[in-house]
């Protein structure tokens, strides 16, 4: 359902991504792990279009975007199959919980008011927090804004969402709802990919995992294997200092 095919991307005279090719099938769930500056976030960027791959194919569901000669179609089809959830939410600050989560589906997909304001709250209840319908993102906790920011991606009915290090600008006691939220996304087979430093929730969630150095998959794999028996030393060391 989506598959990456030697993605390249540098920016000026720096190469971030060095050649990645991987695949997912529908409902499954990749986390993508690795040092800093190994080249994640870039990597599911490219993926949303955020950012400019040089190379690469990247097909998700009937769609082929070549990243060497890409349609204005190409682009809007692959981010119209894709939604994002970033490490600082990214929230429109002067709307509610409710409007940030209908956004979309009334500009983009004239969806009438009464209608969305239905789904929106359908899906504030999917992420348990109807009773914020009202709220400004300045009135709530990291952790109740990611959840609206995951519900406005659910909004979009992407093929895939797209998880930044959902978790990591979130105070400790916050992280396990935003963790809990995704995790039963994961139960109802909605395809996702993480970028993720929560190694037990990767081991727990996640069905595939990619290791990233430099701009490189070092080592991926089936989550249970990847983690009992992981074969490359720099992948053991970093599952050793990271856990
Ligand atoms: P990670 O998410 O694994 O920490 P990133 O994808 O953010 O890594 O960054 C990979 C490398 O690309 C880093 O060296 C970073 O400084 C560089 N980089 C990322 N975005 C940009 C940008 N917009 N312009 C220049 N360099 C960038
Ligand atoms: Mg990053």
């Amino acid at each position: 359902m989506l598959k990456v095919t030697n993605l390249v991307k540098s920016f000026g005279a720096l190469d971030v991504l060095k050649g990645i090719s991987f695949e997912i099938k529908q409902g499954e769930v990749l986390a993508i792990i690795g040092p800093s500056g190994s080249g994640k976030s870039t990597l599911i960027r490219c993926l949303n279009y955020l950012e400019q791959p040089q190379q690469g194919i990247i097909e998700i569901d009937n769609a082929r975007l070549d990243a060497a000669k890409p349609t204005k179609k190409d682009i809007q089809h692959l981010r119209s199959k894709t939604a994002m959830v970033f490490q600082n939410y990214n929230l429109y600050k002067n709307k509610t919980a409710l409007e940030n989560v209908t956004e979309s589906l009334i500009v983009v997909k004239k969806t009438p008011k009464a209608e969305a304001n239905k789904m929106g709250m359908q899906l504030l209840s999917e992420v348990g927090l109807e009773a914020k319908r009202d709220n400004y993102p300045v009135t709530m906790s990291g952790g109740q804004q990611q959840r609206v920011s995951i519900a406005r991606a659910l909004a979009q009915k992407p093929h895939v969402i797209l998880f930044d290090e959902p978790t990591s600008s979130l105070d400790p006691e916050l992280v396990q709802e935003v963790l809990h939220v995704i995790k039963k996304l994961a139960e109802q087979k909605i395809t996702m990919i993480i970028v993720t430093h929560e190694m037990d929730f990767a081991r727990e969630v996640a069905d595939h995992i990619i290791f990233m150095a430099d701009g490189h998959i070092v080592e991926q794999g089936p989550a249970k294997e990847f983690f009992a028996n992981a074969q490359q030393e720099r992948t053991k060391k970093f599952i050793r200092q990271i856990t």
